[in-house]
């Protein structure tokens, strides 16, 4: 029996993105795996159903058809805990989960005995770069910020020279130049903007230069945490942070905030007072307002204007342009589906290291340290054992019960 890959309609307030397009879907079946999409599911990311039809999937009416005998769901956001209640026995799940925020679902889905990957957790290691979905994804938010700013401003980004006189460029300030952040600063510079970037990893300054932007250099120690991300800074080293970055706050007619610790809520980097202290028709594009903001002032989905300075609070920016963060995202789920589907059956290999450190929920049971603490439940040793699979072999279907 193949693999069946069951794609159901994103169900999630904002969300437009479909887990797997239509092109995808074609590599998907060539490659043996049958591809069963909700009608309807990509319509918002601007994939009808006849594209998949012609991509040799199948287009179902409802969740309940789409799901019926699935191996694997792909989905971009968690699923509901309704739409947990519809799955298979022995499905695996992969999705941006965010275990930590979504524990009512990984009870959910403890309680299915299904398997559930969350690609929010994927190792950031050289051989999961092809599945990173977390920065396929930032590509697509900093671009979206670079052009939200451009749109909010009411002035040019780049300098023109006209008979009429001289426009000055935009001057923007990047602060995080991680992958969203260095998007963010290739975008207002292909607009034209003057643009200065700050981030607390050393590392990040040969990146930004390559872009065309001048790196702020602060009289503090770089922060480098583990797998290239930033550690979590102290209050006074954040407090010491504003009081530096106040100055280039307050001459930039556009700041991007972009900075992220994982797992953490984000830095504030922009207080009140600094966002008092820029000019009028300024802007900022908080790009971490979904996790609890950079801005001290921002608001997630809403613009806001405070003595005459626009603060935007971006939520689920890759959203607002589905077609591409769409497709980016299915290829890394295909890649995925590369790792785990071998000769036609779903034998994922839990020793593998970007296999265990994505999965959430293993049949039935909590594997992930931190999800099982904050559930109350207590994660099992490690021990060998056969992986709960789907499609292949009838010994790949028994194992699907393990619990
Ligand atoms: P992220 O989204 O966690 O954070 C965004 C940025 O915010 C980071 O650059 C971080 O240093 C910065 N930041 C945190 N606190 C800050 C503060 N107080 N002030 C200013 N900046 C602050 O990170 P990300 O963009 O997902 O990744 C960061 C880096 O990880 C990348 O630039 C890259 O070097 C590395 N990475 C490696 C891989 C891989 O596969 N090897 C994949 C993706 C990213």
């Amino acid at each position: 029996m193949p693999v069946k890959l069951a794609v159901i309609k994103e169900s999630r307030p904002g969300e437009h993105r479909v887990a797997i397009v239509p092109e995808v879907a074609a590599k998907l079946a060539k490659a043996g795996i049958d591809v069963v999409v909700q009608s309807g599911a990509g319509a918002a990311a601007r994939f009808p159903d006849e594209a998949y039809v012609e991509a040799g999937a199948s287009v179902t009416p409802d969740e309940v058809a789409t799901l019926e005998g699935a191996h694997f769901v792909a989905h971009v956001q968690p699923l509901t805990v309704a739409e947990v209640g519809l799955l298979p026995a022995g499905v695996s799940v992969m999705s941006f989960l965010q275990p930590l925020a979504s524990t009512d679902v990984v009870e959910a889905l403890a309680a299915r005995g299904a398997t559930a990957f969350s690609l929010d957790l994927l190792p950031r290691i050289s051989r999961a770069q092809s599945m990173d979905a977390l920065s396929s994804q930032a590509t697509v938010a900093g671009y979206r910020a670079g052009l939200s700013a451009a749109e909010h401003l009411a002035k040019f980004f780049p300098m023109f020279m006209t008979a009429a006189g001289t426009v000055p460029p935009a001057k923007v300030l990047v602060m995080g130049a991680g992958v969203a952040g260095l998007q963010a600063i290739a975008t207002a510079r292909r607009l034209g903007a003057v643009v200065r970037a700050y981030d607390v990893r050393a590392a990040a300054k040969e990146e930004v230069q390559s872009l065309g932007a001048t790196f702020v250099e602060l009289d503090l120690e770089t922060q480098d945490g583990a797998g290239g991300y930033a550690k979590e800074q102290s209050a006074e080293y954040l407090a010491k942070q504003q009081e530096l970055l106040a100055a280039e706050v307050a001459a930039a007619d556009v700041v991007i905030t972009t900075a992220q610790i994982p797992g953490r809520k984000a830095p504030v980097l922009v207080t009140e007072a600094m966002v008092r202290g820029m000019s009028e028709g300024a802007v900022i594009i908080d790009m971490a307002a979904d996790s609890g903001g950079n801005c001290e002032l921002s608001v997630a989905g809403e613009d806001l204007v405070v003595d005459g300075v626009t603060v935007v609070g971006l939520t689920n920016p890759p959203s607002s342009m589905p077609t591409h963060a769409s497709f980016l995202y299915s290829r890394n789920i295909a890649n995925f589906l590369g790792l785990v589907v071998t000769e036609g059956a779903l034998v994922p290999d839990f020793d593998d290291e970007i296999v265990a450190g994505t999965c959430v929920v293993r049949a039935g049971t909590v594997v992930h340290g931190p999800t099982a603490e904050a559930l109350g439940v207590q994660v099992p040793a490690p021990a060998p054992g056969p992986a709960p699979g789907g499609g292949g072999s009838e010994d790949a279907d028994d194992e699907q019960g393990e619990s």
